[in-house]
């Protein structure tokens, strides 16, 4: 039997987390979940929001299945999910967006990945007070890493049959910095001819995106950008709680969706578990259940353009175990 981490998270990550675990389950997939703990529950329980176990067990297992966790804004700890990225070197983010047939959205047919350094630029956490009054962030951007997620990026075209890859910078102003991505996205990109590549600077990405998304298969682009533009890409599909993303190392791989822990909602069964089902999917995938990927997927497809046993946000009225519920019925 397949070993999995999992760690059921912050806010709503216990409710969502339970549901994916149903929901794989109900798709005959044999899983021994190794759960361990991370985030605001982990600092409270073991006095540190990473316990050494955490990390160990991803290590060993090679793949996490992980729900939102919280951060304290402005002080206390540093983000866990950034500090697990880059401890494991789990330096490509894969989040893709796809439009699910029947979301209300002005925008159809999308289907973009963006593919996000996940290990330095301005995420590196290396910041100062230069006395009371200003602060310092420094950017870290270097060839090794910029080369090495412009050749997954085109990997993944390839793989994946994408005929186009968009490298996004801010090189126009952040010569040096953003200059360095850009010069190394196009060395790499001189490699995989058969793939279109072009650039663009991310502000007009920004208004790209809305405009012609369809214009755009994969993008790749350094840590901040990529936040930022699988958010509106999220945008584009319906919201933040319909996409899941992969954080992907040469070692280990953990899925998780790409919203956060919704605080406000925690135990309250109101939680859209989809990004958490398509984090799983994405999973499932990834370890060669390919079938069963394919059948959650097309479940889930079903039952949010039905729209009725969906949650608030997709205009239905199912709370988070019932939606799970129905689509367990479905898989069965
Ligand atoms: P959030 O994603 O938690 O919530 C933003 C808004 O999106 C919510 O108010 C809600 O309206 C909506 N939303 C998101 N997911 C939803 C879902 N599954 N069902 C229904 N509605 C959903 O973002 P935030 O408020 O900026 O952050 C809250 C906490 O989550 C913070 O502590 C932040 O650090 C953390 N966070 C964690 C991760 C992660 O673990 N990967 C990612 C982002 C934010």
């Amino acid at each position: 039997m397949r070993k999995v981490t999992l760690i059921r998270g912050d806010g709503i990550g216990p409710e969502i987390a339970a549901a994916a675990i149903t929901v794989i389950k109900a798709a005959g997939v044999n899983i021994k979940w190794e759960e361990v703990s991370a985030g605001a529950g982990a600092l409270e329980k073991f006095g540190t929001p990473i316990p050494r176990e955490t990390v160990e067990s991803i290590n060993k297992t090679g793949v996490a299945l992980k729900a939102p966790l919280t951060t304290p804004v402005g002080s206390g700890f540093r983000s866990v999910n950034v500090a697990l990225r880059m401890e494991l070197d789990l330096y490509a983010n894969l989040r893709p967006s796809k439009t699910f047939p029947g979301i209300a959205s002005p925008f159809t047919d999308i289907d973009l990945v963006v593919v996000r350094e996940n290990t330095e630029d301005l995420y590196a956490g290396v910041e100062h007070m230069v006395g009371e009054d200003a602060a310092e962030s420094i950017k870290i951007i270097t060839r090794k890493a910029s080369e090495r997620i412009v050749h997954f990026a085109f990997d993944y075209a390839l793989k994946a049959g994408r005929k186009k890859v968009t490298a996004v910078h801010k090189a126009n102003i952040m010569k040096l910095s953003d200059g360095l991505f850009l010069e190394s996205a196009r060395h790499v990109a001189e490699q995989y001819p058969q793939v279109e590549f072009e650039d663009r600077i991310v502000d007009n990405m920004a208004m790209q995106l809305v405009l012609k998304p369809h214009l755009y298969e994969v993008i790749v682009a350094p840590n901040l950008y990529g936040d930022i533009l699988s958010d509106l890409c999220a945008g584009l599909v319906g919201g933040l709680g319909l996409v899941p993303g992969a954080n992907i190392g040469d070692n280990a791989a953990l899925f998780e969706p790409v919203h956060g822990s919704v605080p406000k909602y925690a135990g309250q069964n109101r939680a859209n578990p989809t990004a958490m089902i398509m984090a799983a999917v994405m999973m499932l995938g990834y370890i060669g259940e390919n079938e069963a990927a394919g059948r959650i997927q097309n479940a889930l497809a079903e039952l949010i353009k039905e729209g009725k046993q969906v949650t608030a946000d997709l205009g239905g009225s199912a709370g988070t175990k019932e939606m799970a519920a129905a689509l367990t019925e479905m898989l069965r």
